[in-house]
C-alpha cells in the first residue's frame, strides 16, 4: 500500500531527560533580560553561544564519537533544537553546519576531511553556508552553471551563487557546480567542493532583506582555486550528493517554529476580556503546533529506525511552513494596528519581522511547489 508513514511516538525518560537538561541550559543562558529572541533558525549568530552548546554536547550529536560528536540519535537532536527554537536562541552561527554539512562530510568525505572538519564543527567553531543555488538554478538545481575545469592539483571555479545565507559570517560553503558536460543527463558531471570563503577570487555581496537585515548573498568565484584534497565525494556525482545533503534540510522543527515566539506572544496577551475569535485563533494554532511537532517527530523517530522517509520530510516541510505563514497572518488580522520593527514590544517587532520575512519559509530549503511535487510522486509509488 503506497503512502506516507508517521507512527505515534513519545518521549522516552532518557528524551524527557534530556529536554528538561537542555530548557535549564536555555533558562540559565537565555533570560528574557538579556535574551532578545528571533525567528527559528534566522536567529543571531552568536559563536559564544555555539561553543557553549557545543560544550554541552549539543552541536553534531549523530556524529560518531571519533570525530568529535556524540554519536547520538535523530530524537536527541530534535529535542534539543527544538528547545532551542521555540526559546528564539541565537543558532545561527552554527545552524547550517550542526543541521547538514556535517552529515554530508560524514556520508561523503575522505578520513582526512572527516578528520580535518568534524571535530570543528562539533566544538561549534566552524560553520558552513550551503553554495546551490544560483541566479537562473534554484529549483531546478541540475542547470547549475557554476563551472570548475582541471587545473594544477586541483580544480579553477568561475560562477555565481546566490541567497547564500550567512556567506559574509561563515568560514566555507559547499559548492555544487559542473565539472564535465551534461552529456545527455543534466544530472551528470555534477560535483561538489568545500570551499574556503576568503579564498581569493571569492566576493560576497550583501542582499538585504526587506526588513533591512542582512541575511544572505551573492557570491562571486572568479579563477578560484580548488586543491584536490577539498574535492567532497566524487567528482561527477554531485546530484546524488546534493539530493542527500537536502534529506537533512526539511523535516526539522525549524520548518514550524520560526513564528511560535509571535504565537506566544499573541497568547500572552490574551485574558478574559478577549474576544471569542482571538481565543479561537489561539486554540487553532495550539492544536496545529502539536499535530505537526508530532509529524516531524516521527520522521526522527523513522531515521533512528534506520529508514528514509524523505517523502515523510517533503510534507512536514511543506505543511510546517504553510503553517508558519498561516500563523502571521490569523495574528495580523486580529491586531488592530500595523506591527511595526520599532514597538516597543519584542513580540510586535518579530510580527513586523515575520511580515516582512516569512515569504521565505516556503522557499528557503525547496519551494511549497517542489515539495508537492515530491510528495505526490512519493505518494504514487
Ligand atoms: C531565506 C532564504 C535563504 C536561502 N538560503 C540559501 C542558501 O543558503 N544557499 C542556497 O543555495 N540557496 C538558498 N536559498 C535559495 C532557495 O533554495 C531557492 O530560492 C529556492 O530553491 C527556489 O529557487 P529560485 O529562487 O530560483 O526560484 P525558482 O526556482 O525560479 O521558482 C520560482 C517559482 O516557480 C515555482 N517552480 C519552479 N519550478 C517549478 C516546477 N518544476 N513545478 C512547479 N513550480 C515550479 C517555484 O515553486 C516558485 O514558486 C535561500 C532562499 C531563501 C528564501
Amino acid at each position: 500500500m503506497p503512502g506516507a508513514t508517521f507512527e505515534y511516538t513519545e518521549l522516552t525518560d532518557e528524551e524527557r531527560a534530556l529536554r528538561d537538561e537542555v530548557r535549564s541550559f536555555v533558562a540559565e543562558e537565555l533570560p528574557p533580560e538579556r535574551h532578545r529572541p528571533g525567528l527559528g533558525m534566522s536567529a543571531e549568530f552568536d559563536p559564544d553561544f555555539s561553543k557553549k552548546m557545543a560544550g554541552r554536547g549539543w552541536l553534531g550529536m549523530a556524529l560518531p564519537r571519533h570525530y568529535g560528536g556524540q554519536s547520538r540519535k535523530a530524537v536527541d537532536r530534535f529535542v534539543v533544537v527544538e528547545e532551542l527554537l521555540r526559546s528564539g536562541a541565537p543558532v545561527g552561527a552554527h545552524w547550517v553546519a550542526d543541521r547538514q554539512t556535517g552529515p554530508t562530510i560524514l556520508n561523503f568525505g575522505t578520513e582526512e576531511q572527516k578528520q580535518r572538519f568534524l571535530p570543528a564543527i562539533a566544538a561549534g567553531e566552524l560553520y558552513f553556508s550551503i553554495g546551490m543555488s544560483e541566479p537562473d538554478a534554484g529549483s531546478d538545481l541540475a542547470s547549475v552553471r557554476t563551472a570548475a575545469v582541471r587545473g594544477q592539483d586541483g580544480w579553477i571555479v568561475n560562477g555565481t551563487k546566490i541567497w547564500t545565507s550567512g556567506a559574509h559570517q561563515n568560514h566555507y560553503f559547499i559548492v555544487l557546480c559542473r565539472t564535465s558536460p551534461n552529456e545527455g543527463d543534466r544530472h551528470n558531471g555534477l560535483s561538489q567542493f568545500l570551499i574556503d570563503l576568503k579564498t581569493p577570487g571569492i566576493t560576497v555581496n550583501p542582499i538585504p532583506f526587506l526588513d533591512g537585515t542582512h541575511h544572505f548573498n551573492e557570491v562571486v568565484m572568479d579563477d578560484v582555486f580548488v586543491p584536490d584534497e577539498d574535492v567532497l565525494g566524487e567528482i561527477g556525482r554531485g546530484w546524488q550528493q546534493v539530493n542527500s545533503e537536502l534529506g537533512f534540510e526539511r523535516a526539522g522543527p525549524d520548518r514550524y517554529l520560526s513564528t511560535w515566539q509571535v504565537f506566544l506572544w499573541f497568547v500572552g496577551q490574551l485574558d478574559e476580556a478577549s474576544s471569542g475569535a482571538a481565543r479561537a485563533v489561539a486554540g487553532r494554532i495550539a492544536a496545529r503546533y502539536w499535530a505537526l511537532r508530532q509529524l516531524s517527530f516521527a520522521v526522527s523517530r523513522a531515521i533512528d529506525a534506520g529508514k528514509a522517509p524523505s517523502l515523510e520530510a517533503a510534507i512536514v516541510k511543506d505543511l510546517g511552513t504553510t503553517f508558519e505563514q498561516e500563523v502571521t497572518e490569523a495574528i495580523l488580522e486580529l491586531l488592530d494596528h500595523e506591527p511595526s520593527l520599532d514597538s516597543a514590544a519584542v513580540g510586535e517587532q518579530l510580527l513586523a519581522q515575520a511580515v516582512l520575512t516569512g515569504p521565505s519559509f516556503t522557499i528557503r530549503g525547496g519551494t511549497t511547489e517542489i515539495l508537492r511535487t515530491i510528495a505526490a510522486k512519493g505518494l504514487r509509488r
